[in-house]
């Protein structure tokens, strides 16, 4: 089972094993309280980073803590822990650049410490998770994602849900992006789970090229069952976290 709570843009998935659960990705600082209180008694046994980018690490030094698990992300993205705009990130659209104008202001969260860096290919049996991790380099160099024996995949920022198209709108290295989301797209998925944005669910591995996808020919929101409970639990999440962010 995958649950997803969104805060602010922001997606948080527990993908859940057979006795333990994994949290991938947190959201900005000022959700910390919220998450806590829809994750906290869910058995997770690791708090696994996509990748270094502040509005997906903001809570994870408090919800390791509390939680007493261990975070998990790829070494490549430790610096940005300290520092947000180590690397320089670029953009290709007017909205990217909006976003990346973003990202460079947001203020350095508190610091914590990796307890396991994570590489290619690397399976999460220990956690209680049928699944890998599968390097998805590009929107930064330590980007990756979790891919379970279910042809679920969990992608972080290397596909973005937002507008009318998939591809990431800013990145550190091109090509890489590019190749990650080609990895992605071309791979027989049932279900990609992205940072932002909803879920793109299949049926059958698509017969048309990744880089002209629109929203239209590549979601199957209504033939999918569990598309109207995860719905619900955003809504209901959103409206939580809004709660939480103007007391
Ligand atoms: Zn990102």
């Amino acid at each position: 089972m995958v649950e997803c709570f969104t805060f602010g843009i922001n997606n948080c998935y527990i993908l859940h094993g057979e006795k333990y659960a994994i949290l991938i990705d947190t959201c900005p600082q000022q959700y910390s309280n919220a998450l806590l209180n829809v994750i906290k008694n869910k058995n997770i046994s690791l708090l696994l980073l996509t990748h270094g980018h502040t509005d997906h690490i903001g809570c994870a030094g408090y919800i390791a803590k509390r939680l007493s698990i261990p975070i998990a992300m790829a070494q490549e993205d430790h610096i940005l822990i300290e520092r947000p705009n180590a690397r320089p990130l670029f953009a290709s659209t007017p909205l990217g650049f909006l976003i990346c104008q973003g990202i460079k202001k947001q203020k350095t969260v508190p610091f914590f410490q990796p307890d396991i860096f994570l590489t290619h290919g690397q399976r999460l049996e220990e956690f209680g998770i049928q699944g890998r991790i599968f390097a998805l380099p590009g929107h930064t160099a330590g980007s990756v994602g979790v891919w379970t024996a279910r042809k679920e995949f969990f992608v972080g920022d290397a596909m973005m849900h937002i507008g009318f198209s998939l591809k990431p709108r800013l990145y550190e290295n091109k090509s890489n992006m590019e190749q990650s989301f080609r990895n992605i797209w071309q791979s027989d998925a049932t279900a990609i789970y992205m940072g932002h944005g909803t879920p793109v669910f299949r049926q059958a591995r698509p017969i048309f090229k990744p880089n002209i996808v629109t929203i239209k020919n590549t979601t199957y929101l209504d033939c999918c069952k569990d598309m109207q409970s995860i719905t619900k639990k955003i809504k209901h999440t959103k409206e939580e976290a809004h709660c939480e962010s103007t007391k």
